[in-house]
């Protein structure tokens, strides 16, 4: 069938082969019901670095840019933490983000209505939480020049760092949020400092024209990032659509994370420059690491590298009723009181990795017949 619906799959180290294991049994299961998808495999991270001593070989970095589709899993370990720093296995996905140009970062946050109480926010808060964050991930005060700790004449040091952006990075990454927020619930909120500084001047300005230009439809609002991160946790449902820059993007994203009380439960998109088949570069991944702690021992939770999946489905292929089944499935299991280790609660069903895979499929094939 269609070559179209390439995937490179990356597992990478400790929990990531497992935890994609049970998304490529999603893969198997779309398969059957005709969907062509066309799997590729290559090694990553330590894994990698064990074969073909780097974490990420020339091979595996061409065919990424060939097909443009990556499902990442996890790397690192603590095998690898005394290997020089070029060749430590996140500089294999580093190199990755890099090279694929992937300039802007997805990271929803939802809570499923069944973990409402793993938040540290009051359950009427969280509810029904359904947020995306949109934050820049290839420019601003990471990157900027100059940067660096400087010696002073009287011995003293100096360190700088620059925050700078240009119109166009800002636009391609403004124009990311204001068509997913077309696909959600039309709603933008810039965040920036054009309080107290120019980057955030240029980043609203420039925002608000491509809004008035093109986007007049979408709901448009700025905000200060300290009212923001205040924003987040005293009415977090306000927010459909965030768009930040690196900074501030970081740290919004994790406290917008926490909202939903669980590592093992989130999932990101980077996405790069759309390319010449009509797609953008992009790679899908959970949050959270390697765990090399629960590594092999089928204890890892399989939901957010499923929910990375889901929104595979949805930004590269458009699929978007498979992408919902997805996510309809995970919440079913949930309601239904299963539960791996690390979200496990009194009076809850505890199972392993593979058990979960084999519950959200089975949620799958229930929900697709109804
Ligand atoms: P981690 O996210 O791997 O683990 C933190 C804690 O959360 C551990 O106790 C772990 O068991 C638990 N946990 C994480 N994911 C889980 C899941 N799916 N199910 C159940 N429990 C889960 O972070 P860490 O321990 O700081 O780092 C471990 C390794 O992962 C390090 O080498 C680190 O550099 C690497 N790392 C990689 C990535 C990535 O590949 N994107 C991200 C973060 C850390």
């Amino acid at each position: 069938m269609s070559g179209e619906r390439r995937i490179l799959f990356l597992p990478g180290d400790g929990i990531g082969p497992e935890i994609m294991a049970q998304v490529r049994r999603l893969i198997d299961w779309f398969d059957e019901r005709g969907y062509g998808f066309v799997v590729e495999e290559g090694e990553v991270g330590g894994t990698a670095y064990e074969r073909h001593g780097t974490p990420l070989p020339d091979a595996v970095l061409a065919k990424a840019q060939e097909i443009g589709t990556v499902m990442f899993g996890a790397v690192g370990g603590p095998q690898w933490d005394d290997l020089p720093f070029h060749l430590k296995p996140e500089q294999g996905l580093l190199r990755l983000r890099k090279e694929l140009g992937l300039f802007a970062n997805l990271r929803p946050a939802m809570v499923f209505d069944a973990l409402v109480d793993a938040s540290s926010l009051k359950p009427d808060l969280v509810r029904g939480l359904d947020l995306m964050i949109v934050r820049e991930l290839t420019g601003g005060v990471y990157f900027g020049e100059p940067r660096g700790i400087e010696e002073l004449p009287d011995g003293e040091k100096r360190a700088v760092d620059t925050q700078v952006y240009t119109t166009p990075e800002i636009r391609r990454i403004a124009r990311v949020a204001f068509e997913l927020a077309r696909g959600r619930r039309n709603s933008v909120t810039s965040v920036e400092k054009a309080n107290v500084m120019y980057s955030g001047v240029l980043w609203r300005r420039t925002v608000q024209e491509l809004h008035d230009r093109e986007y007049p439809d979408v709901e448009l609002r700025h905000m200060y990032a300290d009212n923001c991160a205040m924003q987040l946790v005293r009415q977090p449902k306000q927010f459909d659509v965030i768009v930040t820059d690196n900074l501030f993007g970081d740290l919004l994203s994790d406290e917008a994370a926490m909202l939903t009380g669980s590592l093992g439960m989130l999932p990101s998109a980077s996405l790069g420059e759309v390319r010449a088949d009509g797609r953008r570069n992009a790679l899908y991944e959970p949050v959270h690491g390697s765990a090399p702690d629960i590594a092999g021992q089928d204890r890892a939770n399989p939901l957010a590298c499923i929910l990375s999946f889901a929104m595979l489905l949805r930004h590269s292929f458009g699929l978007s009723a498979e992408a919902d089944l997805v996510e309809k499935a995970v919440a079913a299991v949930l309601e239904a009181g299963y539960r791996t280790a690390d979200i496990h609660t009194p009076g809850t069903t505890l199972v392993g990795t593979t058990e979960m895979g084999s519950r959200v499929l089975e949620a799958m094939g229930r929900l697709a017949l109804a």
